[in-house]
Parts: structure tokens; C-alpha cells; sequence
């Protein structure tokens, strides 16, 4: 029998498994290896930053979705792959050597290299970052109440692309939370939106970016366009608006707050590994294979995929990292069994929605933009779809998103 090792069980790596248990249930052995013993939606974790909704609302078992008569789930940590010796280096763990490989380890913070960001901002990319960001704010609220600084009610998010806006949104919704917990009125907590660019959310057309920003400023977030980043001090955002004179002092913004949204890079055990890499990304074989190694395959943000003419990658996101998963499956179950492998990989887009707080999204779907309510209940279930595709009934109807009528 054929021995798969999938890496990482986020949005690709689950969604493979899911689907070689179904495709080749008895015929293969898969094993899973993964940090954690649960599966958490990355989509939802500001969220969780916010303290809108518990951890545990946007993860579940990873057990719950496997078959343990075709795998094999190790909690662990991958160390490096040897694409030429087909094995994989675990930290704690006997290494594994495998047939066919499915490397999904998604994303990592990325700093761009800009001084005092690591040391100095909250980043948010896995569940304990978010729960992290929460217990700041909430730190920080609480003390105001002894010690009135008004620093303290500051939030700056660093990064206004999809992620800083979905946060600020968040954000937003929380301040009554955040008033009661430091004993003032809601629209004291200041939140605000540090960029480098001129337009924001350039995912959207002008009309459709333009309705997003307006509700996110009418929630009284304020958005610093323009803005270059050169250094975070603790509390403080140092910033170069574009076309100011080289000698011009830098803005200076203060907060206690200082959260990392400025982009991410895909897993550093790519570049570990020896693969041929761009911000830990491999260019992706026509099967979704690293370059001089079809077996070894690349899925979700790890993986760079050209659309066809096009001159940059898509965008990583939950839905293409699904759709080549189900891809993967597809041409391992054509290789196992000996059948043409199907034809190279095409994404299809079904749009980008997104949201400002519960209630509030817009966006593209099928051709169509999306506002207001409509946005908002279609976000919903959007994150409903993928959930089910990946956990099944049982996660959709414990975690699912329901609250469609507000
Ligand atoms: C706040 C936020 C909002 C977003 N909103 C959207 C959205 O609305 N729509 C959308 O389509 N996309 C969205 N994205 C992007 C989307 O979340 C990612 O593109 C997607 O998660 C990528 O899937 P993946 O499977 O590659 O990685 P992940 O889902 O991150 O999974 C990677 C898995 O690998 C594990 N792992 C990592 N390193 C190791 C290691 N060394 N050893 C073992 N295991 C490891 C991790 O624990 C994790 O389980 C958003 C991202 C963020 C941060």
C-alpha cells in the first residue's frame, strides 16, 4: 500500500485527508501530522481577537473527522523534508518516509524586516496569537480604570489589507465591552488603521472598496492611508507618510495596542526544506508539485499558483487552499490506481466577501457585489460551506454560523 504523509491540518491538509478517506478508503495509508490536536478556522480568527467569540467556537477535534483505519494523526511538530529521500524530520517523533507527500503548513506572520515589529507588535495567525490579543486588550482596559492612560484605549492595527479591515471591524463591535471593562463610553476606545497604500482593499472595485471603507470610518475607525511603517517602538507606531522629504521627522502614533496585519509568508519549513521558494512559497508544478519533485505536493499558502497569462499568483486564501486539495486527492487517487492523471490545475474564483463586525460585509460572488445584510449573511455562509466541507454535519451543526437574522 501507498504511504501518504500529509503536513498540517489546516484548510488544505484536512481537506485532503477528508477526501483520500473517501477516495481511497482501505487502499492507502495516510498519516497526518499537525501541531495541534484541532483544527481552527484562520478565517475567523479576529474573531477571537476581538473576544467576540470563543477559541473554541472556531476549531474542533481533528480526530472527529478521521478515519483511524486509513490514518494515522501525529500531534507534532514538522522539522524539514527531504523532497530527495522522500522523508519527513519530526521534532519529537521517528522520522516518516512516504510515497506521496501533501506539504500544508500554511502561513506565518511577516515582518518585511521592519525594526522593532517582532518585538513590538501582537501578531495574529494561529488561535494562542488571537486569545493573546484578547487578553491584552482586555489587560489594558481593566488597568485604565486605576491608572487613566489614555494610551491604554488605543488600538492600532498595522496592515489595512482584508485581514486589518475584517479586525477593525471586530474591533468595533467589542468596544462596549472594552467601555464597561475600563469604566468609559465605547467610542473613547480609539481604534485605527495604519497603511501604505493609497487605496485600500484593491481585492475590490472602486465603488465596492470605497462602501467598504465608509462603513469602517463610520464606526469611527480612523484609517491612516499613505502611511510607510518604519519602526514599532513598544507603544508606538513610527510612520513616513509617501512623497515626505527624506530629512521629514516621522508621525508618531501612540497605543498600547499594536497588532500585526501587514501580510504573511508561507511556512519557513519550506525554505528548511530546500525547496526553490519566494516569502516561503513554491511556484507550483501544473499538478500542484514542487519543482523536480512530483511527489511531493504543495497545497494552500505554501503553494504559489500562476492563473493562466497572468503575471502574479492568485491571492492565498481558505478557498483556493480547498480547491487544490480537492485537486491533490483527485490526481493521488488517479496515480494510485494507475488511470490518467487529471488535467492541470484550474482555480475558479467564487469571490471575496468581507466582513466589518457581525453585521455589517461586502463584497464579490458569482459576478455580483454584495452590501449590507445580504453581505453579511452570505459571509456567513461562505464560512458555513467550508466548515461543512471540511468537518462534516457534526462540525457545521455544532460551530456553523446561524445567527442570520439580525
Ligand atoms: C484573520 C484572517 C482572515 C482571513 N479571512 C479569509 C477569508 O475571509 N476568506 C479566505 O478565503 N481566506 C481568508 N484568510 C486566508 C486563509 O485563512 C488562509 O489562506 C488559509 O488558512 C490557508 O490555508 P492553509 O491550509 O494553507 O493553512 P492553515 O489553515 O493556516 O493551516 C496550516 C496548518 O499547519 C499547522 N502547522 C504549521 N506549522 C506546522 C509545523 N511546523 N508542524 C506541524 N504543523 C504545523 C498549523 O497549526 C495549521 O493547522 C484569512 C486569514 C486570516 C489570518
Amino acid at each position: 500500500m501507498k504511504d501518504i504523509v500529509v503536513l498540517g491540518a489546516g484548510y488544505a491538509g484536512l481537506k485532503t485527508v477528508v477526501e483520500l478517506q473517501k477516495k481511497l478508503q482501505g487502499q492507502v495509508n495516510i498519516t497526518l501530522v499537525n501541531l495541534n490536536s484541532y483544527h481552527y478556522e484562520t478565517t475567523s480568527l479576529h474573531e477571537v481577537a476581538a473576544g467576540n467569540v470563543p477559541a473554541d467556537k472556531i476549531t474542533f477535534p481533528i480526530k472527529d473527522v478521521i478515519n483511524p483505519q486509513t490514518t494515522k494523526l501525529i500531534i507534532d511538530r514538522v522539522v524539514s523534508v527531504d523532497p530527495d529521500k522522500k522523508t519527513v524530520q519530526l521534532a519529537k517523533h521517528d522520522p516518516l518516509t512516504y510515497d506521496y507527500c501533501v506539504l500544508a503548513l500554511g502561513f506565518v506572520s511577516e515582518t518585511f524586516g521592519i525594526k522593532g515589529a517582532k518585538e513590538n507588535a501582537l501578531p495574529m495567525t494561529t488561535v494562542d496569537q488571537a486569545k493573546q490579543i484578547d487578553q491584552h486588550i482586555r489587560n489594558q482596559m481593566a488597568s485604565y480604570r486605576s491608572q487613566a492612560d489614555p494610551k491604554k484605549l488605543q488600538i492600532i492595527i498595522c496592515g489595512g489589507g482584508f485581514t486589518g479591515i475584517e479586525l477593525a471591524g471586530a474591533l468595533a463591535d467589542a468596544r462596549p465591552r472594552y467601555a464597561d471593562l475600563a469604566g468609559i463610553q465605547p467610542n473613547q476606545v480609539q481604534i485605527s488603521v495604519v497603511d501604505a497604500s493609497k487605496r485600500l482593499l484593491p481585492m475590490f472595485n472602486d465603488q465596492l472598496a470605497a462602501y467598504g471603507l465608509d462603513i469602517v470610518q463610520k464606526l469611527g475607525i480612523k484609517i491612516i492611508s499613505e502611511a510607510l511603517i518604519q519602526e514599532i517602538q513598544p507603544n508606538s507606531v513610527l510612520y513616513k507618510k509617501t512623497g515626505a522629504a527624506d530629512d521629514a521627522p516621522l508621525n508618531k502614533l501612540d497605543g498600547n495596542t499594536i497588532i500585526w496585519t501587514t501580510g504573511v509568508s508561507g511556512s519557513p519549513i519550506v525554505g528548511q526544506s530546500g525547496l526553490p521558494e519566494k516569502r516561503g512559497r513554491v511556484m507550483a508544478s501544473p499538478h500542484l508539485t514542487a519543482p523536480d519533485h512530483d511527489d511531493l505536493y504543495v497545497a494552500g499558502d505554501v503553494a504559489a499558483v500562476m492563473p493562466a497569462g497572468g503575471k502574479r499568483p492568485y491571492p492565498t486564501t481558505a478557498q483556493i487552499a480547498l480547491s487544490m486539495a480537492n485537486y491533490i486527492a483527485e490526481d493521488i487517487k488517479a496515480r494510485t490506481n494507475g488511470n490518467q492523471r487529471p488535467d492541470a490545475y484550474q482555480y475558479h474564483s467564487m469571490g471575496t466577501v468581507a466582513s466589518v463586525g457581525n453585521t455589517r460585509a461586502f463584497g464579490v460572488a458569482g459576478g455580483h457585489a454584495f452590501k449590507a445584510y445580504s453581505a453579511s449573511v452570505l459571509k456567513k455562509m461562505i464560512m458555513n460551506h467550508s466548515l461543512l466541507e471540511i468537518g462534516g454535519f457534526k462540525e457545521f451543526f455544532k460551530k456553523g454560523r446561524f445567527d442570520l437574522y439580525h
